[in-house]
C-alpha cells in the first residue's frame, strides 16, 4: 500500500513567507495585512500538456485576493 504523498504544511509555508516577504506584506488590492495560508497544497494543470504546477495558496481574508507560490521552490528552500 503506497503512502499518501505529503504536501507542504502551513507552518512550512509561513516560515518561507516570513523569510522572503521583505516588503510590508500588505495586500495590493485592499491594503490589509490579513493573509491566510490555505491548508492543502494545490496543483495548477497545464492547458495543453499532461503536466502540472504545484502551488501553495495564500489568500487575503479581507478581499479574497489570492497569491500562488511555487511549492517546489518553497520545498527547495526549507
Ligand atoms: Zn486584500
Amino acid at each position: 500500500m503506497s503512502e499518501k504523498p505529503k504536501g507542504l504544511t502551513r507552518d512550512e509555508v509561513r516560515a518561507y513567507l516570513k523569510k522572503k516577504w521583505k516588503t510590508g506584506g500588505n495586500c495590493t488590492v485592499c491594503d490589509a495585512n490579513a493573509w491566510v495560508v490555505v491548508e492543502e497544497e494545490y496543483c495548477l494543470p497545464a492547458r495543453y500538456e499532461a503536466k502540472n504546477f504545484p502551488v501553495s495558496v495564500v489568500v487575503c481574508e479581507r478581499c479574497g485576493a489570492t497569491i500562488f507560490f511555487s511549492a517546489d521552490i518553497i520545498r527547495g528552500e526549507s
